[in-house]
């Protein structure tokens, strides 16, 4: 690792300059277009690799292989034989993690210390959902018609699942998917983001060298409005599995009403972040900060309203704002780096749009503010952590998702006001309270309209606990069995026995 740690030019083996093809039917192939287009690198600006742009055509063809594969031999597979598969591909991932992590560092910029970090999510998952594979069973049940007729349920796998994720976490974003899939016997056609499809695209490499049978998994890179769209739409698609903003999400309901398949949805937020006077302000100050600045803000579920209680608000804030300049801003690359660059210029033209916003709202910068451009923080997307104060609810910069690393810090007197304006948004992705008091946190967790509530903490997750989204937060959850269901059809059987 020495090496690549001195060097911002360290490749992984897999960027060896040539296209980046499609997996269908378990082979490379191209765009039936021939159409390319490129993945750089946020932080520099540095062309990574060209990558095949699908489009309807392989999108069709890639579902028509999911569906053979569906039917066919795939179907004979006992929950035991994909566990095996699950755990093959694991151990795959692992050893392959460092390669798998830098990836994500090259293609979306976070930094490489978070991407390592991941290690231990995605290998959990996919051994979760290896257990998880001879886990699945139906029931009986008791009914009470008259005579001998007897009632148990088979729970079978959706069929063809489309999966459409975003560029924020492409490792971790693509086992979700395919994890529940592999365990319940469906096939999947996924679209990486347009910005980031390279880990996914590995990824498709050890699925096969793990063993998944041809058109068990297919990865069309492509854009959202034609590869996307395509296959919500698309009429031999079960279930579309979908995260990314709540617009797109509206977007993909309409488009899977064509033959009203399932859709699953975990979408924005605009996550209210409590802070007692009574907390631990000692752990509150790293631990509401990184729950904004952990991966450039760029997480759904980020606490970007940080409610502060009134007496401790200008001290608070005043700690949090020297906590964000402590924050090493760079290169995902370099080990040091705690906050790399965002993942696009979309993004930067998003994220500097809302930093004017609020400081035309009224707002005060106390840390941040303006993007960075000195040096080689001009080649890429790079914004400092931004702590806003003197923010109202109804400001923009409090009601709106910005994706970016901008804590907009907000005082309160009272719990029950807290707990009115926590909830007064759209969205329900994420909470957090930081409190000593177990009465205050206990309404809290139940007070609050977000699928979930963090204690003391922020953004812990585990393969095995649920999360999702109330609200306009979408809905279905991942993780934990309930995600396994997402998966599942429940079919009711009678037999007359006599
Ligand atoms: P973000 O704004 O975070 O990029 P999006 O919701 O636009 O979030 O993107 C998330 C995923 O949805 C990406 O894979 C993107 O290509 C895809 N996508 C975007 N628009 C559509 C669409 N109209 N139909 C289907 N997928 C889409």
């Amino acid at each position: 690792m020495a090496v690549m740690e001195k060097s911002p030019v360290a490749r992984p083996a897999y960027l060896d300059g040539k296209t980046k093809l499609m997996l269908i039917d378990g082979r490379w192939v191209p765009a039936a277009s021939g159409k390319t287009f490129e993945s750089r690198n946020p932080a520099t600006g540095e062309l990574l690799a060209t990558v095949a742009e699908g489009d309807r055509e392989d999108i069709n063809r890639a579902v028509e292989a999911a569906r053979k594969a569906f039917t066919g031999p795939w179907s004979k597979w006992t929950p035991a034989e994909r566990q095996v598969l699950l755990l093959r591909l694991a151990d795959l991932v692992e050893k392959n993690i460092e390669e798998l992590a830098l990836l994500d560092t090259l293609d979306m910029g976070a930094p490489i210390s978070r991407t390592r970090n991941n290690r231990q999510r995605a290998l959990g998952m996919l051994r979760y959902y290896a257990g998880q594979a001879t886990a699945i069973h139906g029931e009986t049940i008791e009914n009470s018609l008259p005579g001998e007729i007897f009632s148990y349920t088979l729970k079978e796998p959706v069929g063809v699942v489309g999966a459409i994720i975003p560029w924020n976490g492409p490792l971790t974003a693509t086992i979700w998917k395919i994890g529940p899939a592999l365990a319940t016997g469906c096939t999947v056609v996924l679209k990486p983001a347009e910005e980031a499809p390279l880990t996914p695209l590995r990824l498709g490499e050890l699925c096969l060298e793990a063993g998944v049978p041809p058109g068990v998994v297919n990865i069309v890179p492509g854009y959202g409005e034609t590869a996307g769209a395509a296959l919500a739409n698309h009429m031999d698609v079960d279930k579309v599995a979908f995260t990314g903003s709540h617009l797109t999400g509206q977007k993909i309901i309409h488009s899977s009403a064509s033959n009203l398949k399932r859709v699953s949805l975990e979408l924005g937020g605009k996550s209210p972040d409590i802070v007692f006077a009574d907390a631990d302000l000692g752990s509150a100050v790293p631990g509401a900060s990184m729950a904004v600045f952990a991966n450039s803000g760029q997480i759904c579920s980020a606490g970007t309203r940080l409610f502060v209680e009134k007496k401790v608000y200008e001290e608070f804030t005043a700690k949090v704002a020297a906590f964000a300049k402590t924050l090493k801003v760079g290169n995902g690359i370099d080990p040091q780096t705690q906050v790399g660059p965002l993942v696009s210029s979309e993004q930067l033209d998003r994220v500097t749009t809302y930093l004017g916003i609020g400081r035309q709202e009224g707002a005060t910068s106390l840390s941040g503010g303006q993007q960075l451009t000195d040096g080689d923080y001009g080649k890429g997307y790079f914004v400092p952590p931004t702590v806003f104060t003197n923010v109202r609810d109804d400001m923009r910069i409090a009601q709106e998702e910005i994706f970016g690393p901008v804590i907009s810090a907000i005082p309160f007197t009272d719990i029950e006001e807290v707990i009115q304006r926590g909830n007064n948004t759209t969205f329900g992705l994420g909470s957090g309270v930081w409190t000593r008091d177990v009465s205050k946190a206990h309404k809290l967790a139940k007070s609050l309209r977000a699928g979930s509530v963090w204690i003391n903490c922020y953004q812990a997750m585990d393969p095995a606990v649920p999360f999702g989204g109330y609200k306009m937060s979408g809905y279905g959850r991942e993780s934990g069995k309930q995600h396994v269901e997402e998966y599942l059809n429940v079919k009711a059987v009678w037999i007359k026995t006599a």
